[in-house]
């Protein structure tokens, strides 16, 4: 949740969308009906702490090189 900009009460998100896959775009309304004023954030990522493993460790360890599965199976994956 952000503050308001001008009266520092809350202000809720109201709606967000993506610009990218990196940043969030998000609308915000101030929760004092006196001041009421919206406003926009911009939500990016600016450091990875941790990466997912390489795809290599996550696929399981099956032969896809071409001469091995041609001379294996036949002609069934060739189209
Ligand atoms: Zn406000």
């Amino acid at each position: 949740m952000m503050r308001c900009p001008f009266c520092k009460s809350p202000a809720h998100a109201k709606s967000n969308r993506y610009m990218s896959d990196q940043v969030k775009e998000r609308y915000h309304q101030c929760t004092n009906l006196e001041c009421s004023c919206s406003f926009k954030t911009h939500e990016n990522i600016f450091k990875v702490i941790t990466r997912p493993p390489e795809p290599e460790q996550i696929t399981a360890p099956t032969p896809q090189r071409q001469p091995q599965t041609l001379g294996r199976y036949g002609s069934a994956f060739q189209h």
